[in-house]
Order: structure tokens, then sequence, then C-alpha cells
């Protein structure tokens, strides 16, 4: 017979779930109510004002989905598209090829602009890409590729996308509180992200947000949106402003209460203290890793303090390290993804998990592991390189 379940308590260093604060766990036990309650209506109003806060816009389409980051995704692009469209999307690592995938689901052309997996998006190539293609009227960019570590230039990604006359689709999934996002001050259009990653909310919601001139273009559309549940022309009569809520589906109420609680927690530290704490921590685990001999595949310049990709040094077999971390030290961290499967690690700080004692945590871990599994590393320096920037 089947009884309770009882997780394991762990350390999420992962690409998402990240750890989730306590007071979050807290609220998401908080007796439910009627999801049409005026109770429940006011903290909607009040998500509203902390995600415009988040996403640093005052876009008045602003709302969790009630699904994770890939509906997100998918109801920017329903929404956005019509048959026939064109769309250029930027493509570095796995989320940039889900971009492409959505967008010809909606039966609307990909102009795909390749990277490398690890490097940035090419500004030249997406402006050539703009030139060439004068009758695009979007550009989708990942801002922070989680498959690969890498941050693309969003703010000038935007300004290409003005200057070309096409809307901006930006994922922020891994960046929403961990490095700076500004929507309104880089003119963005439509953003999306996930509870589970910066925000170290429980998985299951993504924030969206559109501005007046996204808005306006789905207002206008000539056909249906695909989607009947993903369709924001019906969603808005829901979040809408207002008491004139009427029924679209049920929103998930205390996922909504955890969310709630994790958006006052980024209030209460700060956006920009919230940045500064995820590049501070990054630092010193690059310099554990760097002391221990290990490499990070990310040009400095272009990497996400949020998550940090580590070559698996030769003769190590990677999958067996991640067993070995979970086993012994109920730590998890993430696998390489796509072509990188087999050649990195992905180690996620990510909202509350970015703290002094997950850094040396993973530090000495990762390097006992390492040694007993024969590899060529230089031991006993990275917790002392760590300790010692977070003593200076
Ligand atoms: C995690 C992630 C997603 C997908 O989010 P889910 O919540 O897993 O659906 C999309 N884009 C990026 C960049 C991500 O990191």
């Amino acid at each position: 017979m089947a009884t309770a379940f009882y997780p394991p308590l762990r350390t999420l260093l992962g690409p998402g779930p990240s750890d989730v604060n306590p007071r979050i766990l807290a609220a998401i036990g908080r007796p439910t109510i009627g999801h049409l309650d005026p109770e429940f209506i006011l903290l909607m109003d009040e998500i509203k004002l902390l995600l415009q806060y988040a996403f640093k816009t005052s876009n008045p389409l602003t709302l969790p989905i009630s699904a994770p980051g890939s509906a997100g995704m998918e109801a920017a692009f329903v929404n956005l598209l019509e048959r026939g469209d064109k769309v250029i999307v930027c493509q570095n690592g796995v989320f940039g090829g889900r971009m492409k995938e959505n967008v010809e689901r909606c039966g609307a052309t990909a102009v795909v602009v390749s990277d490398e997996w690890g490097t940035a998006t090419n500004l030249n190539k997406v402006e050539d890409a703009l030139k060439q293609h004068p009758d695009a009227s979007v550009l989708a960019f990942v801002h922070a590729e989680t498959s690969t570590g890498v941050r693309s230039d969003a703010r000038a990604l935007a300004a290409l996308a003005t200057q070309y006359g096409c809307m901006s689709v930006v994922d922020a999934v891994t960046s929403l509180g961990g490095i700076e996002l500004d929507t309104d001050g880089w003119g963005l259009d439509v953003v999306y992200s996930g509870s589970q990653k910066c925000l170290s909310c429980v998985p299951g919601l993504s924030p969206i947000t559109f501005s007046p001139k996204a808005v306006e273009r789905i207002r206008q559309r000539r056909t249906k949106v695909q989607s009947w549940f993903l369709d924001m022309n019906l969603i808005m009569d829901y979040w809408g402003a207002g008491s004139r809520r009427s029924y679209h589906h049920t929103a998930p109420v205390n996922t909504l209460y955890a969310l709630h609680e994790a958006l006052l927690i980024l209030q209460e530290e700060g956006l920009e203290e919230s940045w500064r704490r995820h590049v501070y921590h990054h630092e010193a685990l690059v310099l554990g890793l760097e002391s221990m001999g290990l490499r990070l595949i990310v040009a400095p310049h272009s990497r996400l303090p949020q998550l940090n990709a580590v070559c698996v040094p030769g003769g190590i077999e990677e999958a067996a390290v991640r067993a070995a971390l979970l086993k012994n030290y109920s730590l998890e961290i993430g696998a390489g993804l796509g072509s990188l499967a087999g050649k990195v690690w992905r180690i996620g700080l990510m909202g509350f998990a970015c703290q002094q004692r997950n850094v040396m945590i993973c530090l000495s871990a990762l390097e006992e592991t390492l040694l007993s599994l024969g590899a060529d590393i230089h031991p006993g320096k990275a917790s002392q390189a760590a300790a010692q920037y977070y003593r200076s």
C-alpha cells in the first residue's frame, strides 16, 4: 500500500527548482479560499503590483500564467503570432530551440540566428538577419540561457528590435530576480519567467508581462489564438483591473500564496541587492572551482552568476559525480544538456540557494567527490580560496 511521501531534504544547486525559502513553504499551507473570493482578488492585485516591481514595468497586463515557464513561452508566441508571420529567433542553447518550435507550431516562419553553445547571441548576426528579413515582425531571444550559463545582451537586442520595427519576446525564466532586467527601460514587449528559478518559489507558475504595444497587437488579431487556455484576450477578463472578474479557470490558489510570499521576499531584499548577491556568491564559487583546477566554459563577460557551467575533468564520468553528491551530501547539481551532455555540470546559485553556506558546501563536497574518483585536481585549495574571499 502507498504511504505518505516525505521528500528527502536536499540542497538544490541545479538549474531549477532552487531551494524554496521556508517562509514560502509555510505560505503555501495556508487555508485555501475561493479563487473569486474578494480577499483572493485583493491578493491577485497585489501579486500584479509585486510582479511589476520584479519586471521593472508599469505594464497593466502583468500576471502569472497558471503553469510553468514553458507555458509562458507558449503564451508569448500563440498570442503574438498568426499564420504567415515571420520571427527572428536567436538560438544559442536548448531554450532558443524551443522558441523556434513554438513559432513553427503557430504556423509562422522562424529565421534562426545560431550561435555556438556557451557563447552569447551575436548582435551583428541579428542585425544582418533583421536587414535581410524586413518582413519579420518579432525578435525572440533568451536573456539567460540556462542550458549553457550564458547571458545575452537583452538591452542591445531590444534596441535592435525597435530599430527594425520588430517586437521583442524575451525568455527571462532564469534571469528574473537574478540579474538586471529592465522591461520598460529596455523597451521589451513580452517577457516571461518561471517561479522556481531565482524567485525560489515552488514550480508551476510563469510570470509574464505584455507592453501596451503587444496588447494592441493581440487585440487586433485577425484570427483567434490557437490555445483557449493561454488566450490573453480571455485571461485579461480574469486577471484584469477592478473587481469585474469573470471565471476563466480556477487559479492555483495556494501556489499563488507562495508566489506572493516569494515576491515579498524579493521586495524586502530589493531587486538590485538581489542582483548584487548573485554576483557576490558566484565570484566565490568561481574562485573555489578555479583553485581546484576546474574551468568554466563561458567567457567571464557573458557568464550568468546564477548558473555556472563547469567542464568535467578528463577521465571522470559526470553522472557518477552527480550521483555521489546526491547520495553523500544530498546536494543536487545539474547535468549538461544537448551538445554539452556529459561535458559539463551546471551549478545553480539561484535565489534563496544563493548563499555562502551553499557555496562552501558545494566546493568541499565536489572536491571530496572528485578526489575519491581519482580526478586530477588540486586538493585543499578551493574552500580556502572561497573562505578568504568571504573574509576580505
Ligand atoms: C527552466 C526554463 C524554461 C522552462 O521553464 P519550465 O518551468 O521548466 O517550464 C524556459 N526557459 C529557460 C531559459 C529556462 O531556464
